[in-house]
Parts: C-alpha cells; sequence; structure tokens
C-alpha cells in the first residue's frame, strides 16, 4: 500500500511526530539516515499504525502517495539543506517538502525559492511542544503556499492538540512566516522562563524561603492570571527531592543556561527591524551571564553588594512579586507580538496575530490561559500596535504598577539582579511617555556629527554650528 505521508529523521521529535500520526489513522512512510533507527522504530511502534519503514531515500519515496508529502525531521541547519540535496532528483513536480526542524526563517525563505525551480513545493512548519507534545499534540505554526497547505491540513490539523475543539494550528503565512513564528514563541518562551527565574530569585533571597514552599507558591499562582503550562512545572520542579541528598533537587542542580539558539535569533532580528524587545534579548542576556561561572565566582568574592540589613521586606511580598510577575509577562508578549508585526509588515506575510495566540494556547511550552486575552485583543482591534494599548492590559498593568515598583526598588537594595523584570518595566516607562529625553540624544549627534534635528515648532531639519558660530541652519533645501 502506499503511504498518505513520509517522515524522514527518526530521533525523538521526528519518530514521535510520525507515531502522532499513524495513531489518527493515516499511513506513513519512516526513513533515518542511519538505518538502524528505522529497525529500531518499527520493532518498537510498528504495532501502532500503519508504517512502511524505508532502508533508502528512494524506497521510501517510492511508497508515497503523490502528491509525496515528505516531513524532514532531522538536525536544523546543514542537514536539512542536505537531505533536500538528496531528495530533489528522487521527487516529481508538485511534491511537498516539509521542514519541521527548528529552522531559521531566512533558511526556509532560501529553501522555498529553490524548491519552487525544481517544481517543488517547500514548507517550513514550526512544532512546538517538545517530545510530548510532537507525541501527544504539538502547536503546529504551518508556512508555505496555500496550496501546498492544503494538501497537508488534515493531518497537521489532526494531530496537533486541540483546545475548545479548536485545533492549535493554522496557516500561518507563505515560506519563512511560520518558523518566524515559531521563532518568537521559542523567544516569549525564553522571558517567561526568564521571569520566573526572577520570582524564584526574589522569593529565595529576599523573602528567604526555601524551594518547596516557593513550589507551593508557584502552584498556587497556577490558579490565578498566571495559570499555565511553565507555571505549572516550575511548582513541581521546586517540590521535587534530590535522592542523594535528600534536599530540593533544583539546590543541586548547575546554575548555567544552556541555548539552542532560538531565543538570540529572535532578538537579533529585533534589533534587525527596530523592534524594542527587551524582555527577551534580556532572557537570553541572563542565560549568557549564567554561564561564566567562573568568572562570576571569582567576582562574587572581589565585588561589593549592598550592604547586608539593608532593604526591609514588606509582608505583601510574595503578592508583590506575582503583580510584577504578570505586568511583565504582558509586556514580554506585548513586546514579541509588536515584533511579529513588524516583520509581517517588513515580509508581506499579513500575520493573523489573534490566530497566533489562538494556536499557543495548547500543545506549546507558553500555553496559558492569558493567550485568550490577546485572541480576544486582537479580534477586536487586527491593527493593534502595542497589546499595553487594550482596556484589559492596560487595566491589568496599572493595577500590578505599584507592587511592580516595589519589587524592583527592592531587588535593586537587596542586590538581587532582576534583568527581565526592571527592564519590562523601564520598556513600560518609555513607551507611556509622550516626551522622552531623545532630544538630548539628537542635540550630542548634531554637535559631534552634523547629524542633524528635526524641531517641534518648525518644519525641515536643522543643524546648529554648536562649536563655531552657535547659528542654526536649515539643511533641506
Ligand atoms: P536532532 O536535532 O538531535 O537530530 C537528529 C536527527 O537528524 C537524526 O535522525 C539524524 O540521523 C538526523 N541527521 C543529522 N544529520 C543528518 C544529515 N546530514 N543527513 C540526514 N540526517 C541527519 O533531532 P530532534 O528530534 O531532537 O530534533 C529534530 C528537529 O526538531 C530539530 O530541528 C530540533 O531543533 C527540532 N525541535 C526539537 C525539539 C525537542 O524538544 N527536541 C522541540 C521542537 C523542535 P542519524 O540517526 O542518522 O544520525
Amino acid at each position: 500500500g502506499q503511504s498518505r505521508i513520509g517522515v524522514t529523521g527518526l530521533a525523538v521529535m521526528g519518530a514521535n511526530l510520525a507515531r502522532n500520526i499513524a495513531r489518527h489513522g493515516v499511513p506513513v512512510a519512516v526513513h533515518n539516515r542511519t538505518t538502524a533507527r528505522t529497525t529500531e522504530f518499527i520493532e518498537a511502534h510498528g504495532q501502532e499504525g500503519t508504517f512502511t519503514g524505508a532502508e533508502t531515500l528512494e524506497d521510501f519515496v517510492a511508497v508515497l502517495e503523490k502528491p509525496r508529502r515528505i516531513i524532514v525531521m532531522v538536525k536544523a541547519g546543514a542537514p536539512v539543506d542536505g537531505v533536500i540535496g538528496e531528495l530533489v532528483p528522487l521527487l516529481d513536480p508538485g511534491d511537498i517538502i516539509i521542514d519541521a526542524g527548528n529552522s531559521h526563517f531566512a533558511d526556509t525563505k532560501r529553501r522555498t525559492e529553490d524548491c519552487a525551480r525544481h517544481g517543488l513545493r517547500f514548507m517550513g512548519i514550526g512544532v512546538s511542544g517538545g517530545e510530548e507534545g510532537a507525541l501527544l499534540g504539538p502547536s503546529i505554526m504551518p508556512g508555505g503556499h496555500p496550496a501546498a497547505y492544503a494538501e497537508v491540513e488534515e493531518v497537521l490539523a489532526s494531530i496537533a492538540a486541540q483546545v475548545d475543539g479548536t485545533p492549535c494550528c493554522t496557516h500561518v503565512g507563505p515560506d519563512g512566516a511560520g518558523h518566524y513564528v515559531k521563532m518568537v514563541h521559542n523567544g516569549i518562551e525564553y522571558a517567561d522562563i526568564q521571569l520566573i527565574a526572577e520570582a524564584y530569585d526574589l522569593l529565595t533571597h529576599v523573602a528567604g524561603l526555601d524551594a518547596p514552599a516557593i513550589g507551593s507558591i508557584f502552584s498556587e499562582w497556577n490558579t490565578g492570571d498566571l495559570e499555565s503550562f511553565l507555571i505549572e512545572i516550575t511548582g513541581k520542579v521546586l517540590v521535587k527531592t534530590d535522592e542523594r541528598t535528600g534536599g530540593p533537587l533544583v539546590d543541586v542542580i548547575v546554575d548555567q543556561a544552556e541555548q539552542k539558539g532560538t531565543g538570540r535569533w529572535t532578538a537579533i532580528d529585533a534589533l534587525e527591524l527596530g523592534v524594542p524587545l527587551t524582555a527577551i534579548t534580556e532572557a537570553v542576556f541572563a542565560r549568557t551571564l549564567s554561564a561564566l561561572r567562573d568568572e562570576r565566582g571569582a567576582a562574587a568574592a572581589t565585588l561589593a553588594g549592598p550592604a547586608p540589613g539593608r532593604g526591609e521586606h514588606r509582608p505583601d511580598l510574595v503578592d508583590d512579586i506575582r503583580e510584577a510577575l504578570y505586568a511583565s509577562k504582558v509586556v514580554a508578549y506585548a513586546q514579541g507580538f509588536a515584533q511579529m508585526r513588524a516583520a509581517s509588515i517588513a515580509n508581506g506575510w499579513n500575520l493573523d496575530l489573534g490566530a497566533m495566540a489562538t494556536i499557543w494556547r495548547g500543545g506549546c511550552i507558553i500555553r496559558a490561559q492569558f493567550l485568550n486575552r490577546i485572541r480576544d485583543a486582537y479580534a477586536e482591534h487586527p491593527d493593534l500596535d502595542n497589546l499595553l494599548m487594550v482596556p484589559y492590559f492596560t487595566e491589568a498593568v496599572a493595577n500590578a504598577q505599584d507592587a511592580w515598583r516595589r519589587v524592583v526598588m527592592m531587588a535593586t537594595e537587596h542586590g538581587v539582579a532582576i534583568p527581565a523584570f526592571s527592564s519590562s518595566l523601564s520598556y513600560y516607562d518609555g513607551y507611556r511617555r509622550e516626551r522622552g529625553p531623545a532630544n538630548l540624544i539628537q542635540g550630542l549627534r548634531d554637535y559631534f556629527g552634523a547629524h542633524t534635528y528635526r524641531r517641534l515648532d518648525a518644519e525641515g531639519s536643522f543643524h546648529t554650528r554648536w562649536a563655531q558660530d552657535g547659528v542654526e541652519v536649515r539643511t533641506d533645501g
């Protein structure tokens, strides 16, 4: 028999996606560069559905229904180009290659064009939710030509997570749009995790609580506005007892965060686009600072902090931290969505941002109640510049801001680093200023570089001969 769809690359993600598809009654062909992995896969999971194991790419391609639908789930980067290069001569016009790994959106754009030259349709789809999501229902962000999407929509929508009967899968846009949105999703995940880590740091070093006590606080927070997968698992991680020491497991985990690069890509693209993206970028920097463990060890013994005993802490500290966390989270999402909007305009993607919030409600790492609020905001205001400007978020931050400011002051007094909390507050204070201090920046730029400035009270560009006769001249005609 012929297989409806094929999966090449049977490491954890590819294997779990193939199993998920087969469980939905779709016959799947499977292939892996190293054949032993294919054999093991068929031995372990062959009975879960209709699988055809292929030893070579030729055999794999031969068992696929046309137009062929091939999901490539190999290591991101050069391996994806390698597999595409091997597939191209084996395929027929109209066949569809689907890269479901974490590829950079610019690579996806390039691969879409290269494949089109061979008459092939290429799709770049973001898949979130880790191993478990791939198996049980991920959030899927497909990018590519709508006609290609129509050929795979049924399968993708059926294997995706479902929330209130809606699949967490929708056509995102052409070429790199799906991978772009997945990238920003991961960036937001970095910010969410950093904010949680800062709350944990404050609860430990300002409130003086131990890990299990903080775990209970997170579990309680998970019943309110903060309800989300990440807050839920924070509660679980913090209460876990280590079998070796009998103490909390987190207390013996090395404090160096690793990263695979999607947060960095998000920050880099924000810089390229000229979008202020402080929370995600600070989250990336915080991970890089955490990695400097030896330097931090030396600095801890050398660099002074605030005198001990400075800074009182208030009895409502825990509630303050919760409010600061929520307000900072609103800012992080507002920034991430503003970035997607800017990218949509720059690339002509026509992204439906409300739909993005909708497909992130299930399956993915940042799944949260909160996303319903974002979906509703865009349903009412599709061209919204900034989420902070819809009444729900405006009020949420207004209500939280006193606590947020107290937490930032307290952290500063205690010498606890809170880059994401404090930069989010600075962004908020900067964004709500009708007139900021950039007038001085322009004055300085004009002084040392004759870069010119504009005036509030007159049209045109001006330069002052600051160091010569001090006279202002109009520079635009
Ligand atoms: P890995 O990223 O560890 O990649 C291993 C797979 O790639 C193996 O099947 C390997 O084949 C294959 N491969 C590597 N190089 C080549 C090559 N040159 N030619 C052909 N095949 C090659 O697998 P994962 O399952 O962890 O991830 C797959 C993709 O999904 C990645 O893009 C990853 O970023 C993304 N992703 C991963 C998540 C996760 O939680 N792990 C979550 C979301 C996305 P072989 O067995 O022969 O070595």
